[in-house]
């Protein structure tokens, strides 16, 4: 008999464990009902295995860990600050940097020194609190995401990438004049944790370059992504990961960074530009939102763990298990004959609401309702990527995306297969009793980001 060797099992092992509560079914069902039906406004102490976010859920390693301890928390110059900065320059290639407390205080200060009134900036999906950043300084987003990405059953190997006629398109309609810059996010959150090719991105640099446009890379995934690359692109598949996201940057001028997801932390983020007048004005606001340029709202022991976390994501072992791990859990639902985006993607299974209960209406929140059943199956927490998460255009009107999603978001280095198991086995368990399933109907929603925040109840 031929041994087949499983190759991507975890490169570390415990040496510490977090007690986990369990629960009755009677106990979630009343917990999901003061939560209003959204999976956000859960106790986590009500949680078993908690799928709703990779974002600051990761592991830390020992390495981390001790770095924490040698943390500088000096409020200016902070040494722990160069480390940080020194980590992203030499894995990165950026060359200045603005740290901040998250992402999305990096796309703050970012939209604000980049977008006037009026401009408008094309992306590959967009994303919500990137988004609402741009939008909220002014500027319209335009999706130029290729077609594949809005088809959850396509299996394009790269559903990151840029449809470059849909860019033309808006180039030529606007002008470049009104183009700050072309949003690219690395593996691709919104359409699945799906990755763009680094064909793509070169044309899209060629492109770009003709016409004086900036690329800024939402780099939140990018080792994810290059693993992709790694995986499925020719000529790279002896490219180490840590070189893939060297190019990969390279080909951008500039980057937000949710340090929360790829980089291995809890909290932390940071901007980067190449342009010293970007920097200039980015280190002038950072000190209005976040903190002093040398801390943008982090504490030193946070950034020394940025530093070690950087390094750590960009080793091929550790990204070879952590995609694994989301493949593996794909693949098990896939066998009870669960609808799921596919080619299964880098953070998460996302699993198809519209397909997984056909008979409810888009206004009947079928990923906001799902989420909720699975919790009270088995304690397992996802959430609602459809329309709820969509939110409202500025008249008011829904949005009314073509993906209605459940996501089940895999930590980094936090789950075993064992817990992957369970995930699939209560999934399961619901999609045979999917008919059942009753929509929602919205009875709280808050201006901004309502998926955070809306309350429902059931139909
Ligand atoms: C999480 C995320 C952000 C925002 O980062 P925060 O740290 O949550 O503020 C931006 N872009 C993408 C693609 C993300 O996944």
């Amino acid at each position: 008999m031929k041994i087949q060797k499983r190759s991507w099992a975890e490169p570390y092992k415990m040496k510490m464990v977090e007690l986990l509560r369990m629960t009755t079914k009677a106990q979630r069902i009343k917990a999901i009902k003061e939560a209003g039906y959204n999976t956000f406004l859960l106790k986590s102490d009500d949680v078993y295995i908690d799928l709703l976010t990779d974002s600051g859920t990761n592991a830390m390693s020992d390495r981390q860990w001790s770095a924490f301890m040698l943390g500088d928390e000096a409020y200016a110059g902070s040494k722990s600050f160069f480390h940080m900065e020194d980590a992203i320059k030499e894995n990165y290639g950026y060359k200045y940097i603005v740290p901040t407390h998250q992402g999305r205080g990096a796309e703050n200060i970012l939209s604000k020194v980049l977008i006037k009134k009026g401009d408008i900036i094309p992306g590959n999906m967009y994303f919500t609190t990137t988004r609402l950043h741009q939008e909220l300084a002014g500027g319209k987003f335009y999706d130029i995401i290729i077609d594949e990405a809005h088809d959850p059953t396509n299996e394009h190997p790269f559903k990151g990438n840029v449809d470059l006629n849909k860019l033309d398109v808006l180039v030529k309609k606007y002008g470049a004049k009104r183009i700050p810059y072309v949003s690219i996010a690395t593996n691709v959150n919104m359409a699945g944790g799906q990755p763009i090719s680094m064909d793509n991105l070169k044309k899209l640099r060629a492109y770009t370059k003709k016409q004086g446009i900036r690329i800024i890379h939402d780099m939140t995934r990018v080792a994810e992504n290059a693993y992709f690359i790694q995986q499925r692109e020719k000529g790279y598949e002896r490219i180490s990961i840590k070189k893939i996201v060297k190019e990969i940057c390279f080909y951008t001028d500039g980057a937000t960074m949710s340090a929360k997801k790829d980089a291995l932390v809890n909290i932390g983020g940071f901007m980067a530009t190449n342009e010293w007048d970007v920097f200039e004005e980015a280190r002038n606001l950072v000190v209005v939102y976040e903190g002093l340029h040398t801390y943008g709202g982090l504490a030193g022991r946070d950034m020394e763990a940025i530093a070690v976390g950087i390094n750590e994501s960009l080793d091929d072992h550790h990204q070879h298990a952590r995609v694994g791990q989301v493949e593996y859990l794909g693949q098990k639902l896939q066998s009870y004959g669960i609808p799921i985006v596919k080619p299964i993607g880098g953070h998460g299974i996302f699993v198809d609401a519209k397909a997984f209960l056909p008979h409810l209406t888009q206004d009947e929140f079928p990923a906001q309702a799902l989420a909720a059943e699975i919790f009270i199956d088995s304690g397992v927490r996802t959430m609602e990527r459809g329309i709820v998460s969509a939110g409202r255009k500025a008249n008011g009107e829904n949005y009314y995306p073509k993906l209605e999603l459940v996501r089940f978001t895999i930590p980094r280095r936090v789950y075993t297969q064992a817990h992957m198991d369970v995930v699939a086995e209560s999934a399961a368990a619901v999609f045979e009793r999917r008919e059942n399933i009753k929509g929602l109907k919205l009875i709280y929603e808050p201006k901004y980001l309502r998926f955070f925040q809306a309350r429902f109840e059931k139909k």
